[in-house]
């Protein structure tokens, strides 16, 4: 029997997996496997709690025999919680999280004891050289180390076949060089941090410390399990590099917040119930454009944890996802023709204060204070676009930036009506007499005549769903981000450039300052500068628009479409000086990470040509052969029998197109083959340009005659499942 039609046969069986028998009140699981403050109460003395909890808010180190305390403090939680083993929990440049497990258990004069050490929770050295370092490390000095990062709790990640402790950390080889995503991260936080604080100063001396804030959207695909193990290429590559586009797609936009699919139900609120307990704020959820796509979001978080979350709750999606026979697709674009799907970041910077430095004021001064945040945003993306652009550029977000979907690979930013009219006034304000008897006010910053931003601002924002960097009332929406990278790698870039811009914008007010420039008129010259300087980078129409692209070259920006080139900005000069000045990478680092980026691409692109040509001869020739075979007897037969040719012309049409089909796919193959031949040798960036520009448009013509014999070929004869069946059994 056809593959195919024993799947089709199982799911008509399925059944929403039955909720959980106690659904528990999120208030009363979340963060149960977490180790909280709360926890942390519970099972440390006084003195521990409270040198761990300076350790935790300022970023200092601790000492020796406290970590012992607090290691020991954790594992009574840990063993208490079910855990039987602890491990560094770390995100490698794989772009995924990897973990170490090492049990509790130990034999001490022969006797079983569970044991945890200050320096097992502070620092482990997994033998971890099969990480991509690019070539930071040589396999035969793999020494890399992980070490602890107090800063994001520790939680328990618990399965219904074991619990195991883990300990957010960074990876970082012996001689410091950062190997992941985390340890670079937590530099531009800092940097932030300083840089933002520093600016606050002239508006607010309560300041102490400046958090950006994320809350990160997620979307994702649900097929069902069967269908995923008849395809070879979701299962390898991620994504269909075969199919027909159904009859139907999206074109009803009828999915788009439509009532959720029962299964799919099931799955989310399960989904949920695990983020909560694992401290995720798991918030909304709902269906996406296109069909069987879907997102969640949590509530916004300190930029570091919300990342940590962000890579468990992908996890937790795929393995939540098993449970209830569905597979989660967290590819850039798993389908073509369709939507696909992203990672959307809602960025903002937070003070101690309590207040969100890109939330608009209600007054003069609230508003310059806002303005001076709000337009070095603009300026450093202005300035870093490029570095920005590299940052998301992976195989798989190259399928969707540029598509006629998703935000163009030009970075520009949307800020709405509102504001491009206040910063249009406060670039040019509008000139006004004084009257006669008017006396001058004498509050600086009723002189200065700032548009008043109204309040309603944050609820009435235009959506351009079309940028890449969109503001949204109180925050920036950095859309461009794919749906299975690592945030972090992003949100470090976007960090750097902004704090590196903020020092740049402090500089320039103190300079006029120290000239004798007053210092709200300082702040305004700066300001207005910032917006004349980076307007280039605001743009309000439609982004996916042919006049946009047109319009941006004029423009000077960038507009590079393919990973291995727009990889290039990450080590070009402005780059390597920025994060060089600034302390983030050194010069071998950004080599390093560029070439595991590069790697990494051609890796993908690889594996895809490999498993194309293996499905369409392992599946596709031989289905198509075997119909035109059918179709070629029947044809003789009715010679045989005597029928005219003239009644049999168009079926022997149908076999003239079959046989057309088939040559053009093997032909595609063979001249694909040659082309890898070609690439063979060449020096990685070479050969990841060469993939990108000559390897890659073959799998468009060989895609093409082999969607067109899905249509053709008898529907009991095909063997993979078709994108109907995929995407809209529910
Ligand atoms: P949308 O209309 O885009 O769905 P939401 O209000 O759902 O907007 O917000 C999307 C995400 O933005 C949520 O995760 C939310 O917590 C987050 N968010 C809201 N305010 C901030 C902020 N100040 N900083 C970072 N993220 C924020
Ligand atoms: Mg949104």
């Amino acid at each position: 029997m056809n593959p195919r039609f024993k799947a089709l046969e199982i799911i008509q069986t399925r059944e929403p997996i039955a909720p959980l028998a106690n659904r528990l009140s999120p208030s009363e699981v979340f963060a149960q496997n977490v180790f909280t403050k709360k926890a942390m109460k519970q099972y440390l003395s006084k003195s521990v709690y409270k040198k761990l909890k300076i350790s935790i808010d300022t970023g200092s180190a601790l000492d020796r025999s406290t970590a012992e305390q607090v290691a020991n403090g954790m594992k009574s939680w840990a063993l208490n919680k079910g855990a039987t083993h602890f491990t560094h929990w770390f995100q490698p440049l794989t772009g995924l999280t990897a973990e170490k497990h090492d049990s509790f258990f130990e034999l001490s004069h022969g006797e079983p004891i569970d044991k945890f050490s200050g320096s097992e929770l502070a620092q482990q050295e997994p033998d971890a050289s099969s990480f991509p370092s690019g070539g930071l490390r040589n396999t035969f000095e793999a020494r890399g180390y992980t070490a602890w990062d107090p800063q994001s709790p520790a939680f328990i990640f618990a399965t219904r076949y074991g619990s195991t402790l883990c300990i957010p950390t960074i990876f970082v080889s012996y001689t410091g060089e950062a190997l992941d995503y985390k340890a670079p991260l937590l530099k531009s936080i800092a940097l932030l941090d300083k840089a933002a604080t520093a600016v606050c100063q002239y508006f607010d001396s309560n300041v102490t410390k400046v958090t950006p804030t994320l809350g990160m959207e997620q979307e994702y695909f649900l097929i069902d399990r069967v269908f995923y193990d008849l395809r070879p290429d979701l299962m390898l590559t991620g994504r269909t590099l075969l199919g027909a586009g159904p009859a139907r797609g999206q074109q009803l936009d009828d999915h788009y917040f439509g009532s959720i699919p029962e299964r799919a139900f099931a799955f989310m609120n399960e989904l949920e119930q695990e983020a909560h307990r694992l401290g995720i704020p798991l918030k909304t959820r709902h269906n996406e454009v296109a069909p069987s796509q879907f997102e969640c979001a949590p509530q916004f978080e300190g930029l570091n944890v919300a990342l940590d979350h962000g890579q468990l709750l992908v996890d937790l999606i795929a393995r939540v996802a098993r449970k209830h026979h569905l597979c989660a697709l967290l590819h850039e674009k798993p389908f073509a023709y369709i939507n696909g799907s992203g990672k959307h970041n809602n960025w903002s910077m937070a003070t101690d204060t309590g207040k969100n430095l890109l939330s608009p004021g209600r007054n003069p001064k609230e508003n310059l204070m806002f303005l001076a945040f709000f337009v070095t945003v603009l300026k450093a993306l202005h300035v870093g676009a490029d570095i920005l652009r590299a940052s998301i550029a992976s195989a798989a977000n190259d399928h969707r930036l540029g598509a006629n979907e998703a935000p163009p690979a030009i970075i520009s930013a949307f800020i709405g009506s509102q504001l491009s009219k206040t910063l249009d006034e406060v670039e040019n304000p509008p000139r006004r007499r004084r009257g006669k008897n008017e006396e001058a006010p004498t509050n600086p910053y009723l002189k200065l005549r700032i548009p008043t931003i109204p309040e309603i601002l944050q609820d009435n924002t235009d959506r351009n769903r079309t940028s890449p960097f969109a503001f949204t009332g109180n925050k920036f929406e950095l859309r461009a981000v794919g749906s299975s990278a690592n945030s972090a790698h992003p949100m470090m870039v976007l960090n750097t450039i902004v704090a590196n811009q903020l020092e740049e914008f402090k500089e320039r007010v103190d300079r006029k300052i120290s000239r004798g420039r007053k210092k709200e008129l300082a702040l305004l010259d700066v300001i207005r500068d910032y917006i004349t300087e980076s307007k280039a980078i605001r743009f309000e129409g439609n982004g996916y628009s042919d006049e946009w692209v047109e319009e941006a070259a004029k423009r000077g920006l960038s507009n590079i479409k393919q990973t291995p080139k727009a990889l290039d900005a990450l080590v070009a000069e402005d780059s390597v000086r920025l994060f060089t000045k600034l302390g983030i990478f050194t010069e071998s680092e950004l080599h390093a990470r560029h070439e595991v980026l590069l790697e990494n691409y051609l890796n993908k692109v690889e594996i895809e040509a490999k498993v194309l040509r293996l499905m369409v001869s392992n599946s596709v020739i031989p289905a198509a052969l075997k119909y035109q075979g059918a179709l070629v007897e029947t044809l003789a037969r009715m010679g045989k029998l005597g029928f005219e040719a003239s009644i049999y012309a168009s079926q022997r049409k149908l076999v003239e197109t079959l046989s057309k089909d088939i040559s053009a796919i093997l032909e595609g193959l063979d001249a694909m083959k040659a082309k890898e031949e070609e690439a063979e040798g060449l020096e990685m960036r070479d050969k990841a340009i060469f993939y990108a520009e000559n390897v890659l448009p073959y799998f468009d013509v060989i895609r093409e005659p082999v969607d067109e014999l899905e249509m053709y070929i008898s529907d009991a004869d095909w063997p993979l499942p078709k994108y109907r069946e995929m995407l809209f059994i529910k």
